[in-house]
């Protein structure tokens, strides 16, 4: 059995991971295992570590005050003591970023030099720190692995070329794989309040600045087409949502019936309506408070926090259920929805809106930490996209709860409501077969997203967009009102459905859900434990952000097999309308475009976070939702 080298309790110098620093630590524990020490640093963070990165204390030759350091952040300190400024004698001092108050100019400019040389150091000291394989223990606590294996080491697999050099990893892929290094960006927000104070003192918008921008949270890339596309994206989408809600209403929509007309506005606007939206609002709201399920925490934020949300979301399900069964039973008359849709449809609309308003408003005095990458710093852009990460109100989380709550019940509601109005507008005592499976289909759709609920929080919506005016109409006017289209359309456009048909609809059906269900369980189980038994046997690409990218199995036959079988869905939903008009295809027609925009978006950040091994994943499954098509 081989012998370690360093006892418990052993003091010595631990290499951080990915550079060449050694920094004091304690030797916590030895596992005989891997031959991995866990070593814990002066400012807390423990890590595992080869005795090859650990050094006895006696080793290093001692330097004087400040050059000693025992932390990463101190060590930062070091070496911007080095150099010109190594007469510095205040512990202060040890921040790179911080100029020496000089009375002259001469001493300013050499202090502004050696401050130039100390950021470059100091830039090339993070982004080193940045870009080392750590591995942040899923859902679980901060401690990391660090095991010295290369770039992207492959599981399963004959070990594979390394492309690192085809695919570089720029600044920003590096600020972007320090979301799963909790401690290095911790040190960043140190260093940038440290930072930000020096800079008031002397260097005001000079290098330090610039700095700054190396871990600045907003980006520059716009997506969507930029200002003008969410300009028009906003002015566009509540008009054609409206367009498309008309159309369906007419017995015969065509293009030579168009457009529909146009209902006068105090038609579209009851006050009383949107009092009704708002009871159900905050209805939800209410159910969302309540402290029943699990609190689990959601993936690590810049500063190194995980947010904690509570998973109620079937519960709520339930009550609501429970809440629409009540009124069914003392005949309340659900069919006032019905009536009432478009009124509705607007009130959400002026609810989102004046949601994302208050969004914009509130966010412009959070701290830059709290901003969503996916914000820009443009107003109109921002307004958009969102510009606050995670907006709460004490621990009420306004997007968690907009995302699965209001907007996907009141869809399964909203469904309900049209089965019952389809039998009362075409008088019939059961709803047609093409309503049965219309309801069931989303009905099992909404369930299965609210059970596994926990999901939503490693999405980009959660942890890449802003909470503003997209997922604000998304989640509350766009998918209400239009994914239950289907259903709309045929309390108009009746259309019977042989057994035959059903039958084939329901396998359509089946064969979406198994591949949508797997591929989502399978990522969703290999993000929470790796190294769980039940995935062993497939194949996976190390990467340098310490995750590991599923090479086979789902996750192997196309790099996006939940998108597939949700399309696949989309159309079995479409079928019970028959092939009569093309107004029910309109679902799959825009989901097909939406997963296929988000499938970009998602891309573009997994190159960012991945580089090299996204490549390799890339070559190695080169379809992204179809096998063999595209
Ligand atoms: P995914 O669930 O596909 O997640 C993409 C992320 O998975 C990537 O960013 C990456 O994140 C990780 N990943 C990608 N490839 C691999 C791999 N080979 N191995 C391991 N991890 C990998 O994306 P979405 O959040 O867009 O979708 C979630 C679900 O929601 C999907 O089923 C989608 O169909 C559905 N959806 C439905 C919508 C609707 O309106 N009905 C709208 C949007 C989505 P990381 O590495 O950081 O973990």
């Amino acid at each position: 059995m081989p012998s370690r080298k360093f006892a418990d309790g052993e003091v010595v110098r631990g290499r951080w991971p990915g550079s060449s620093l050694y920094f004091e630590v304690e030797v916590l524990s030895h596992d005989s295992k891997s031959q991995l020490y866990t070593v814990k640093y002066k400012d807390g963070t423990e890590l595992e570590l080869k005795e090859s990165d650990i050094k006895p204390l006696t080793s290093f030759k001692q330097r004087k005050s400040g050059s000693t350091s025992s932390s990463p952040s101190r060590r930062r300190g070091s070496r911007g003591s080095r150099g010109s400024r190594g007469s510095r004698s205040r512990s202060r001092s040890r921040s790179p970023g911080r100029p020496r108050k000089s009375s002259s100019q001469s001493s300013r400019r050499s202090a502004s030099a050696s401050h130039n040389v100390d950021i470059k150091e100091m830039r090339k000291e993070v982004l080193e720190v940045k870009l080392t394989p750590l591995v942040l223990k899923p859902f679980g606590n901060s401690i990391t692995r660090y095991n010295g294996e290369p770039e992207h080491r492959e599981r399963n697999a004959i070990p594979h070329k390394n492309t690192q050099e085809q695919f570089p990893l720029s600044q920003e892929s590096s600020y972007i794989s320090t979301q799963y290094s909790l401690r290095p960006r911790r040190e960043e927000i140190k260093l940038k309040e440290i930072d930000s104070e020096e800079e008031n003192i002397v260097l005001k918008g000079t290098t330090l600045s610039r700095t700054l921008e190396v871990t600045a949270t907003q980006t520059k890339d716009l997506e969507f087409g930029g200002v003008p596309g969410v300009f028009l994206i906003m002015l566009g989408l509540p008009a054609f949502l409206f367009l498309l809600l008309l159309l369906c209403r007419q017995r015969e929509p065509s293009l030579l019936n168009f457009p529909p007309p146009l209902p006068a506005l105090y038609d579209l606007w009851e006050t009383r309506v949107f009092g009704v939206y708002l009871l159900w609002f905050f209805v939800q709201a209410l159910f969302y408070l309540l402290p029943i399920g699990k609190v689990v925490e959601g993936t690590p934020l810049t500063d190194g926090r995980r947010l904690k949300y509570r998973l109620n979301g079937f519960y709520a399900f339930l009550l609501t259920s429970a809440a629409v069964g009540a009124c069914l039973f003392w005949g309340v008359e659900l069919y006032y929805v019905y009536r009432h849709f478009l009124q509705l449809a607007l009130a959400a609309l002026v609810f989102s809106v004046g949601l994302s308003v208050y969004l914009y408003v509130r966010a412009l005095r959070v701290p830059r930490a709290e901003l969503a990458p996916a914000s820009s710093g443009n107003a109109i852009y921002d307004f958009y996209i969102g510009r606050e990460l995670n907006p709460r109100i004490g621990t009420f989380d306004l997007k968690y709860f907009c995302e699965l709550r209001p907007g996907l019940i009141g869809w399964v509601v909203i469904n309900l409501v049209m089965l019952l109005a389809e039998m009362k507008l075409q008088n019939r005592a059961t709803p047609s077969l093409a309503m049965v499976l219309v309801n069931s289909f989303q009905l099992l759709y909404v369930v299965d997203a609210l059970w596994n609920e926990e999901a939503v929080l490693t999405t980009m919506d959660i942890i890449h967009d802003g909470f503003g005016f997209m997922l604000a109409f998304g989640d509350l006017v766009w998918v209400p009102f239009i994914y239950s289209f289907q259903a709309f359309y045929l309390v108009h456009h009746p259309n019977e459905v042989s057994w035959l048909a059903a039958s084939l609809i329901v396998a359509v059906k089946l064969c979406g859900y198994v591949i949508f269900r797997c591929a989502n369980a399978q990522k969703n189980a290999f993000r929470k434990n790796p190294t769980d038994p039940r995935l062993a046997h497939l194949k996976t690409i190390h990467t340098s952000t310490g995750k590991s990218l599923l090479v086979s199995g789902w996750w192997g036959l196309v790099r996006h097999p939940n998108y597939l079988g949700d399309l696949i869905m989309a159309l079995a939903w479409s079928l019970p309308c028959g092939f009569n008009h093309i107004l029910p295809y309109f679902y799959v027609i825009y989901f097909t475009a939406l997963l296929v925009h988000r499938e970009a978006r998602d891309e573009r950040q997994c190159r960012r976070k991945y580089g090299a091994a996204w490549a390799e994943y890339c070559r190695r499954v080169p379809y992204r939702i179809v096998p063999g098509v595209y």
